[in-house]
C-alpha cells in the first residue's frame, strides 16, 4: 500500500512541477513514507531523518531549502512528536491526508512547521490527481489499486486499526474509472489492495453495498486488463461470493494470500484473530473445491506470549495440511500502544527464534515442493520486462514466479505460454510453446 501511496504523492504533486529523482540530495522535497509494521519503526525512521539531515544541511550551504516531510503510519501514530524530536522535519502527514500535500508544502517551504494526522471528512481518493500517461507506463504493466483501507478486526498484535482507522472501502464506479485509465495506459494486471481487502463494501452503481466478488467480476470486464489478484485478506471475510468468483473468473489468479498467524486455538483466541483452526481449513477447502489448481501464502508469527511448544507444533502441522506455496514468518515482538503489548508470559527470545527457524525449514520444504511441481509444465506467464541477459524477458507464472524467458521484446504486455524447464532458487526459467500459433492476447500500448 506504501508503493501505492507514493505514486499517488508523486501524481498529485507533478501539477506543481515536482519531478522525481533517484538521488536524495538532489531532491527540493524529500517525502519518508513510512510503515509502522516494522520492529522498531519510529527508530528506524527518526535514524533515516539523520541521514537526511546531512543532506538537507549540504542543500543549505548551496543556498538552496530542502523540505523534509514525514508521511504513513509512523506519521500518523508519531505526531506532533517528530517534529519535536527532530526539527529538521518540515511536516508530518497521516495516511489520510496526503491529498493536501500541495498546500501544505507551499506552506512548509515559507517556514511553517505542520502537523496534519487527523482523519479528515473528505475522501483522499476524490482529491488525488490522476496519474499522467507517462507516469502509470514507466511503472510498468502490473499496478496496485487501494479498494478498502483500515481495519475494524484488532487482532491484540496489530497497529493497523490504529494508524490506518475503520474500514472505509472505495466505491465500485471509481475504482473502474481508476483501473480503465491504468489499461489504457498499458497496465495488464491489476493488484486490489486493502489491509482487510476482502471486507470490501463500497457502493455498487445501484447505491447498495457491493463485496469483493462483485467488484472482481465487474473489473474482469475491462477491456485490455489480463489479470486480476488481490491482497490481504482476512479468513473471516472469504464469503461465498468471493469463493464462487476464484471458481468463474479466468481473469483471477489462482493465488490467495491467506494469513492465519498460528495453527493454535487457543493462540488465535488470544490474538483475537476471530477465526479457529477449523475455520481457516475450511475456508481453504472450499476455495480448492472451486478451484483445485488454487496455491496458498499465508503469514506467521511464532512467540507470542504464552505460545507453548505444544501451540507451536499445531502451528507445524497447519502448514503441513494446507501445503503452502510460500509464507512469511516473523518472531513476535511488541508494538507499543496494542493489547499484546501489555501481555505477560513472553516466549524467550532464544526460544522464539529456535521455532522460527523449524518453521521456516518446513515452509521452504513445502516452497521448494511446489516449484519443483512447475518444471516441464506449460503455464501461463505474463511478460513484464527485459530480463538481464540480451534477448531475455521476465514475466510472472499465475502463482507469482517469476519466469525467465527468451523472447521478443514486442510481447511484452501479453499473457504466453511457456514451457518450464528449468527451476532456480529464485526463479524459472522457460521457452516459449508454440511461439507461432499462440498469438498475443494483447500488447502493451495496444
Ligand atoms: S486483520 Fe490484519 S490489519 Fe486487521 S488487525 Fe488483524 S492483522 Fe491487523
Amino acid at each position: 500500500m506504501n508503493v501505492y501511496d507514493s505514486h499517488r504523492m508523486a501524481d498529485t504533486l507533478a501539477p506543481a512541477g515536482f519531478v522525481e529523482t533517484a538521488r536524495p540530495e538532489d531532491a527540493d522535497l524529500v517525502i519518508l513514507n513510512t510503515c509502522h509494521i516494522r520492529e522498531k519503526a519510529a527508530e528506524k525512521v527518526y535514524s533515516e531523518i539523520g541521514r537526511i539531515r546531512e543532506m538537507k544541511e549540504a542543500a543549505a550551504r548551496d543556498g538552496r531549502h530542502m523540505v523534509i516531510a514525514v508521511a504513513g503510519c509512523v506519521a500518523q501514530a508519531e505526531g506532533k512528536e517528530i517534529i519535536r524530536r527532530a526539527g529538521t522535519v518540515d511536516l508530518v502527514v497521516g495516511s489520510q491526508n496526503y491529498h493536501r500535500l500541495p498546500d501544505m508544502i507551499a506552506r512548509a517551504e515559507s517556514g511553517e512547521k505542520i502537523v496534519d494526522t487527523e482523519f479528515p471528512v473528505e475522501d483522499k481518493f476524490d482529491v488525488l490527481a490522476a496519474p499522467k500517461h507517462d507516469a502509470i507506463a514507466k511503472r510498468g504493466i502490473s499496478a496496485f489499486v487501494t479498494v478498502q483501507e483500515g481495519c475494524d478486526k484488532f487482532c491484540t498484535f496489530c497497529v493497523v486499526p490504529y494508524t490506518r482507522g475503520a474500514e472505509v472501502s472505495r466505491p465500485v464506479e471509481k475504482i473502474v474509472a481508476e483501473v480503465e485509465r491504468l489499461t489504457e495506459a498499458g497496465v495488464r494486471e491489476v493488484t486490489l489492495i486493502g489491509q482487510n481487502v476482502n471486507a470490501y463494501h463500497g457502493l455498487g452503481p445501484d447505491g447498495r453495498p457491493s463485496t469483493l466478488g462483485k467488484l472482481l467480476r465487474r473489473l474482469a470486464e475491462v477491456r485490455g486488463l489480463l489479470r486480476l489478484r488481490y491482497t490481504t485478506s482476512h479468513p473471516r471475510d472469504m464469503n461465498a461470493d468471493l469463493v464462487a468468483a476464484h471458481a468463474e473468473l479466468a481473469k483471477l489468479m489462482p493465488y490467495v494470500h491467506l494469513p492465519v498467524q498460528t495453527g493454535s486455538d487457543r493462540i488465535l483466541a488470544a490474538m483475537n484473530r476471530k477465526h479457529t483452526r477449523r475455520d481457516y481449513l475450511d475456508v481453504v477447502a472450499r476455495l480448492r473445491a472451486g478451484r483445485a489448481d488454487l496455491a496458498f501464502t499465508s503469514d506467521f508469527i511464532v512467540g507470542f506470549p504464552g505460545e507453548t511448544e505444544a501451540d507451536f507444533r499445531q502451528t507445524l502441522t497447519l502448514v503441513e495440511e494446507v501445503g503452502y506455496a510460500g509464507a512469511f514468518s516473523f518472531m513476535y515482538s511488541a508494538r507499543p500502544g496494542t493489547p499484546a503489548a501489555e501481555m505477560t508470559d513472553p516466549v524467550p527470545e532464544g526460544e522464539k527464534s529456535d521455532r522460527l527457524q523449524r518453521l521456516q525449514a518446513v515452509i521452504t520444504r513445502y516452497q521448494r515442493s511446489f516449484n519443483a511441481g512447475c518444471a516441464g509444465r506449460t503455464i501461463d506467464v505474463l511478460l513484464e520486462k527485459p530480463g538481464r541477459l540480451a534477448g531475455q524477458i521476465v514475466g510472472r507464472s499465475p502463482y507469482l514466479q517469476a519466469v525467465q524467458v527468451m523472447a521478443p521484446a514486442r510481447l511484452i504486455g501479453s499473457v504466453r505460454r511457456v514451457t518450464v524447464t528449468e527451476v532456480g532458487s529464485n526463479s524459472l526459467f522457460g521457452v516459449l510453446a508454440d511461439e507461432t500459433s499462440t498469438p498475443a492476447l494483447v500488447t502493451a500500448g495496444a
